[in-house]
Order: C-alpha cells, then sequence, then structure tokens
C-alpha cells in the first residue's frame, strides 16, 4: 500500500483494516477504513525497490495499492487508521496502534505479487488470505 509517498504492508487485506478508535464503551471501533462510500485507492503495479532510487531487476513489479490519489486529508485518515466518523472526532483515544510497517521488499518478499488483483476490491473469500501489499 502506498500513501503519502511511503510504501506499508498492511497487517490486514485493504477491506479489512480496522480502525484503532475506542468507542465511548471501551471496545475498538468495528469499522473499516474502506467503508461504503469512502473513496478507496487504484491496484497498480509498480517497480518493486526500496524508496531510495535502488534499480529493480525488470521483471520484478508488485502491485500496490495506491492511495496516493486520494486528497492529503484522506490519506492522513487511512495512515492514523481512523474510520470516516472517527476522522473527525480527533480527541478519542487510540485502543490499538496503526499496524502500519514500512514495505521491504527484501523482508516482505513473500507479500509480493506481480500481478494486479482480479478486482479492483477484494471482497468475499477472494484474497482475504493475503495482505495489503498483494491481494
Ligand atoms: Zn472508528
Amino acid at each position: 500500500m502506498q500513501l503519502l509517498y511511503v510504501r506499508y504492508l498492511a497487517a490486514r487485506p485493504v477491506d479489512e483494516i480496522q480502525c484503532v478508535t475506542q468507542t465511548r464503551r471501551r471496545h475498538r471501533c468495528t469499522n473499516v477504513l474502506l467503508s461504503p462510500g469512502a473513496s478507496g485507492g487504484t491496484w497498480r503495479l509498480v517497480p518493486a525497490t526500496a524508496t531510495s532510487g535502488q534499480l529493480a531487476l525488470p521483471a520484478e513489479v508488485m502491485a500496490i495499492y495506491d492511495l496516493s490519489g486520494l486528497p492529503y486529508a484522506e490519506q492522513l485518515r487511512w495512515r492514523a487508521q481512523r474510520c470516516q466518523q472517527h476522522a473527525a472526532a480527533p480527541t478519542a483515544a487510540d485502543l490499538a496502534v496503526a499496524a502500519w510497517e514500512p514495505f521491504d521488499p527484501l523482508r516482505h518478499h513473500e507479500h509480493i505479487r506481480t500481478r494486479l488483483p482480479t478486482r479492483a476490491r477484494p471482497s468475499g473469500s477472494t484474497g482475504r488470505t493475503h495482505r495489503a501489499v498483494g491481494w
């Protein structure tokens, strides 16, 4: 996943990334970031390089879920890992830590997919076992 010019490995599939906010009843918010009506990203094939200008082998491409087309505030919402409801409530406490891990093409090689997912927004059973950098 790419947001704010940084590639991250998400802990969950794109459509299962859950809001980290604590609700008034002290439970974790169960909303997902990619809620109906929320603008999502686009799957793209990009060179599987590190961020600092390493040369990639020609065959080394990978699918990423690119959020860089979204407005800045939306990208901040994704990185803060808050649902649309809680993005508007900055005083609400976070119950969990946002689970973004900076993506490393070597360390996270097993999550690299060289083809785009067959559906832009995976739902249902297909793709649920994969993490967001793949499909
Ligand atoms: Zn929430």
